[in-house]
């Protein structure tokens, strides 16, 4: 964030785009149930593993819309609910399997992955979750859950619960015969469909619950799950409960049993579709999406919605549900991190309007991909392409909408790149210069020499973005490097056609050492051979001919029949080296 100024509201008309519309109904719905209160907006994430990139939609909805409403002036929090009191559910794969003892426990009682400098399970994910929403320009407050419950700030909540907890139960078993042959169903809001393995394993990571209503035991029903205060895991079964004295009886696994009185005891919670309506209600949350799967009969948010309103007297937020986030081409070597990219491993590759644009373009009920593989070239030439029709004045107004959210919030403008050059031709550059900043730089300023690049500052964040995608992502096998040694072999087979092509880009060279220099000569060498004029349209004979010119460029340049545009390719080999390489 730089300095704090005036940002104008994105639309005046409520039909600009999804957040405007949202925005409409959230403030109209805000001023219907407390009227010039603070509007609550809010998100839930569980810091059980590795927070998927998918999971940041849990959050960039509500943040577009809180965003929206505090350009119109009205104050609003957007609430980030970390479910780090949750139940530690499983070891993923890759962690010490030692750590199967603390399953069960509070994530916040459960030690960090091995090596982490962070204090618990739930810190260690949270971290890097907390520092990408910051890059990204996300104004949030955090609550941890294990805070909120463990200093008894839903005392009177969990007391009015289990005064009711005959009515909860007849709520929840309106859907529990429903229910049945899905069990699972309902779990918490962000989980994400599964698309493939590693996803499988990360979402079963972090927490899918499938026990999420509390049971009825012999002793009757409970919506309240005690920690147990031996081992402090959640293997307990409440036996009794005394409405009068809030006296609460409960055996555990560990063979341990006592009475407690809840009145003063906080180690314990109540169970998630039960949780999840309490706090709407103690919060007054005006808006809160959840996941696809959680607007089906029997789910949390369904069932909650009841829960909210004949238990603790409260209205359900308006939550659209959002469509899966995917990912295209991660490759393998970040699969160290658990598998699934992170918001984290997206800002390493892409700047954060990019990011926050992905998500501000689409409704949230619109599936789509995040490009980790070549299409985030093409995902940056569509961005560069709104950018230039923005300052031209003549972009659509929701492009132009969905462009000011990405780029700015009610606090202040994103960081950007002073000089954006296009993506693909930095990850051209810094894949043939390997990183060497002199050399790129050389490049760089030989693009546009009317306007040279005089600094590689003025293409960052952009340039580091690209050359750790070139460098994580992209596999060896389609990297490109260039000759070392001229190809004798292919040079002393060239038909006559070809030398005379290879002399004339030759001859052409210092002439039109810039990239459009570059691309009107490498066009123009196969048309002057046709003896056609420079501005010529293209024949398909042409075109052919054009092909196996560049083909023939490719394979002694790079030993392959393709590779990064040739223009920006001839710059970064640099002009010895190509009078080297094609010299027949
Ligand atoms: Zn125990």
């Amino acid at each position: 964030m730089t300095a704090r100024k005036e940002v104008p509201t994105v639309a005046q008309s409520t039909e600009t785009d999804w957040v405007s519309r949202f925005a409409d109904e959230v403030i109209a719905e805000a001023e219907r149930r407390a009227p010039g209160k603070p509007i609550v907006c809010a998100s839930g994430l569980s810091p059980s593993g590795p927070i998927h990139l998918g999971n940041l939609r849990e959050v960039m909805t509500p943040h577009l819309v809180a965003d929206e409403i505090r350009r119109r002036g009205h104050e609003c929090v957007h609430i980030l609910s970390w479910d780090d009191y949750d139940r530690y559910r499983k070891v993923p794969a890759g962690v010490d399997p030692s750590w199967s003892e603390h399953i069960g426990k509070p994530l916040t009682a459960v030690p960090a992955p091995p090596g982490s400098p962070h204090a618990s399970w739930a810190e260690h994910f949270k971290a890097p979750m907390i520092e990408a929403l910051r890059e990204m320009g996300i104004e949030f407050h955090g609550i941890s859950q294990t805070e909120q419950y463990t200093s008894g700030t839903y005392r009177e909540q969990i007391l009015h619960a289990m005064r009711h907890r005959a009515q909860i139960d007849a709520v929840l078993d309106r859907y529990r015969t429903k229910d049945k042959p899905g069990a699972a169903k309902g779990g918490k809001k962000q989980q994400q469909k599964p698309v493939d393995e590693a996803e499988l394993a990360a979402a079963e990571g972090s927490g899918a619950a499938a026990e999420d209503d509390g049971s009825a035991g012999s002793a009757g029903y409970y919506p309240y799950k005690p920690y147990c205060s031996v081992c402090e895991r959640d293997l307990t079964t409440v036996t009794s409960y005394d409405d009068e004295t809030t006296e609460l009886g409960y055996t555990c696994a560990c063979g341990h049993a006592e009475t407690v009185r809840l009145s003063e005891h906080n180690r314990g919670k109540l169970v998630w579709k039960v949780d999840w309506p309490m706090r709407w209600a103690y919060e007054g949350v005006v808006f809160e999406p959840s996941g696809v799967d959680h607007t089906s009969p029997g789910s949390s948010f369904v069932v909650g919605g009841q829960i909210v309103r004949e238990v603790f007297g409260g209205d359900q937020p308006i939550g659209p549900m959002y469509a899966f986030v995917g990912i295209s081409g991660m490759a393998k070597m970040s699969s160290s991190k658990g598998g699934v990219p992170t918001p984290a491993d997206a800002l390493e590759i892409m700047e954060a309007p990019l990011l926050r644009w992905l998500y501000a373009r689409r409704r949230p009920n619109q599936a789509f991909k995040i490009a980790f593989d070549q299409e985030i070239q093409r995902t940056y030439d569509e961005w560069d392409a709104l950018e230039r029709k923005i300052a031209e004045g003549s972009a659509q107004p929701a492009d132009a909408a969905a462009h000011s959210r990405a780029t700015r919030t009610a606090g202040g403008e994103l960081p950007a790149t002073p000089r954006p050059l296009p993506y693909r031709t930095l990850a051209s550059v810094v894949d043939i210069t390997t990183g060497h900043d002199e050399q790129t730089l050389r490049i760089l300023s030989d693009l546009d020499p009317e306007n040279p690049v005089k600094s590689l500052e003025e293409t960052r964040p952009r340039l580091d973005k690209a050359e750790r995608w070139i460098t994580t992502q992209v596999p060896a096998d389609q990297r490109t490097r260039v000759r070392e040694e001229p190809d004798t072999e292919r040079l002393g087979a060239l038909g006559e056609t070809e030398r005379a092509s290879l002399r004339l880009l030759l001859e052409g060279l210092d002439d039109h050492w810039s990239l459009d220099g570059l691309t009107t000569l490498v066009y123009g060498v196969p048309k002057i051979q046709a003896g056609l004029a420079p501005d010529a349209k293209p024949t398909p004979e042409l075109k052919v001919a054009q092909r196996a010119f560049f083909a023939l460029l490719y394979e002694l340049l790079v030993g392959r029949d393709t590779g990064p545009r040739l223009p920006t390719l001839l710059l970064a080999v640099g002009a010895d080296r190509v009078r080297k390489l094609l010299a027949a």
